[in-house]
């Protein structure tokens, strides 16, 4: 098995029911996809298994936000102005493309995202692209900013414009003032949010790589810039792969093979809270199935890095040859919680004590409302805010004729002599800071769709051609298949018995009583399941029953007593099934 393993993924996860393309029954939509039974559980799975590490192990907390949000939220977000793909429309069938990838797909450019809409044009020229449709040549097609956000009305009529949210992270930011009330005002602290988001992708495809509704599970870590440092010691040893900018921008540039701890010492990774989730976020992939052969850490390259954030690393998985993201780690400064104290009327800062009280300068503001009032009318409040606003963040600012305020997106010039600008000498016992943000953000959905790609085995079995997945058993959506060997003689009464015992003792179990055995093996193989158990004629008549490991195919007996037990150890990693196996060869 050496190509198109995503074709048979695909393949199978339709027919064994883990994802699918959704409403079938009227022609389907690109973009959307069901998960069925067995990928719903294993999608669970590893969303618990997300929230074990990322939430619970690190004592932060999570929140469950609304999807749709109000405008003014993504105005403040930038979404509204900047969440854009590049589209390329073809002249002949009208099928629209993603420009960037078009360039991605024919060019030796890796990451054209980055690049600027003009020059993908000429990239679109130079190169000859076509319409990978029809194949008509696309030079000369304007390529155009397309915003990803779903558009909709909050309420009759269209007074007020909600959107779709693109992302968990902003229920996360708009929420600070209040969450950081439950962190008790004291920093650093970290909220999650597993949940659905929505972008109208251009071109969505791969299966559920590229999607437009998707599920996110986010951290948004509040730190203080000044103070606080990841406990880099937990995770120096972690052995990681990266692919540093300058090494994707060297002709012949390579991986390098280091550990986190080397990483940060060497100067690769620059930030030392990214440095600790990439140290956290490595052993959490291995542990759920994705390949860590297959599996890098990629540096954003200057131009595809947002001005604000002041580095970012990107996890990658590969399938047949193709690397894609997982998931993004951020290190997003104060952008995100000052857009929101710009946009709204909240505070998104935190008072901190200091250990003494200072004498320190002051800035502040006293403006001339006799001149504010007639010259902004019912916006005057406002203005006088903004500036005290201005005053305490950007004393620069008042450093020219005039001071310039936004608010609620417009922009109001305040000759300095009317601001009151001041300095002033106070003593403080603390200050406001807003917290810097560290964000590890990750796809679901191409997390279980890698680690059903990378699950995926093809051998032979008595002869007979087999494909199975390897999954570990945290994320299989069943971990024990029990089996009547015969509809008969109390047989299946006493497995639909054991199944419910197995149940009652916490076991995921599936039971199949339809067709012969083997093909009921096959049936739980390829959905993954780690052990099956078969009762049989001994079983009424000894007490034992079959239990069978997925990879092996091996077999061996286990008295009906002891079932629960060894298959919790075998579950848990505490015992192998050879153990099982020569254990049972003693008796
Ligand atoms: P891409 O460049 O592949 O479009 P992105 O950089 O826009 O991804 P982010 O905004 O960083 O992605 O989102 C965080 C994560 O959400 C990604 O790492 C990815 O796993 C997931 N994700 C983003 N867009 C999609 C999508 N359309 N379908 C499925 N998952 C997605």
């Amino acid at each position: 098995m050496t190509e198109d393993v995503s074709e048979r993924v695909v393949e199978l996860a339709k027919r064994r029911g883990f994802f699918f393309q959704s409403n079938g029954a009227y022609g389907g939509v690109s973009g959307f996809y069901t998960y069925g039974p067995q990928g719903a559980t294993l999608k669970d799975n590893v969303e618990d298994a997300w929230r074990d590490r990322f939430a619970v192990a690190e004592g932060h907390m999570e929140v469950d936000a609304p999807t749709v949000m109000p405008e003014p939220v993504f105005e403040a977000s930038g979404h509204l102005d900047g969440f854009d793909d590049m589209l390329v429309e073809c002249p002949e069938c009208g099928e629209n493309h993603r420009a960037d990838h078009l360039v991605e797909d024919d060019t030796e450019i890796e990451e054209a995202e980055s690049v600027p809409t003009e020059e993908v044009e000429d990239l679109i020229a130079e190169h000859d692209l076509v319409c990978p449709d029809c194949g008509t040549e696309l030079a000369g097609q304007p390529v155009e900013e397309f915003n990803l956000m779903f558009e909709t009305n909050i309420g009759p009529g269209s007074s007020q414009p909600g959107y779709l949210r693109p992302e968990t992270a902003q229920g996360i930011f708009v929420e600070f003032p209040r969450l950081k009330e439950y962190a008790r005002n004291q920093l650093p602290f970290g909220v999650t949010q597993i949940g659905k988001a929505y972008r109208n992708e251009i071109s969505p495809r791969n299966s559920i790589i590229r999607v437009r509704e998707l599920t996110q599970a986010e951290l948004e870590h509040f730190v203080d810039p000044e103070e606080d440092e990841p406990p880099l010691h937990r995770v120096e040893d972690v052995r990681v792969t990266l692919y540093p900018a300058d090494e994707q921008e060297k002709e012949e540039g390579g991986y390098v093979e280091t550990t986190v701890g080397e990483a940060v010492e060497e100067g690769i990774l620059t930030n030392d809270w990214v440095a600790y989730y990439l140290g956290v976020a490595e052993p959490w992939y291995d542990r759920v199935g994705v390949d860590m052969d297959r599996f890098r850490f990629r540096q954003h390259l200057s131009g595809e890095r947002a001005h604000y954030a002041a580095d970012c690393w990107d996890a990658e998985a590969e399938i047949d040859g193709d690397w894609f993201e997982l998931a993004g780690f951020a290190y997003r400064s104060d952008y995100d919680l000052s857009k929101h104290a710009e946009h709204s009327d909240e505070e998104f800062t935190l008072f901190k004590q200091y250990d003494e009280p200072k004498r320190v300068e002051r800035a502040t503001v006293d403006p001339d409302m006799s001149y504010l009032g007639p010259e902004f009318g019912g916006d005057a409040g406002d203005v006088a805010d903004a500036l005290e606003r201005k005053a305490e963040r950007d004393r620069a600012a008042f450093d020219g004729e005039d001071v310039t305020v936004e608010t609620d997106g417009e922009e109001y010039a305040v000759p300095l002599e009317k601001t009151g600008f001041g300095v002033e000498e106070v003593t403080e016992s603390g200050e406001h800071i807003t917290p810097h943000v560290v964000e590890p953000s990750f796809g679901v959905d191409r997390t279980v769709y890698t680690v059903v790609a990378h699950a995926y085995r093809e051998d032979e079995v008595d002869g007979e051609e087999r494909s199975y997945l390897d999954l570990d058993p945290e994320v299989a959506p069943t971990t024990v298949g029990v089996f009547p060997l015969m509809d008969k003689d109390g047989m299946d009464e006493r497995a639909r018995d054991i199944a419910a015992e197995l149940r009652e003792d916490g076991h995921d179990v599936t039971y199949d009583d339809s067709g012969a055995i083997g093909r009921r093996y096959r049936r739980q193989d390829e959905v993954g399941t780690p052990f099956c158990v078969t009762v049989d004629y001994e079983t009424l008549e000894a007490g034992t029953v079959t239990v069978r490991e997925r990879d092996t195919t091996e077999q061996t007996r286990v008295p009906v007593e002891d079932l629960s037990e060894t298959l919790t150890a075998l579950r848990d990693g505490d015992r192998t099934f050879d153990e099982v196996l020569v254990a049972a060869d003693a008796e």
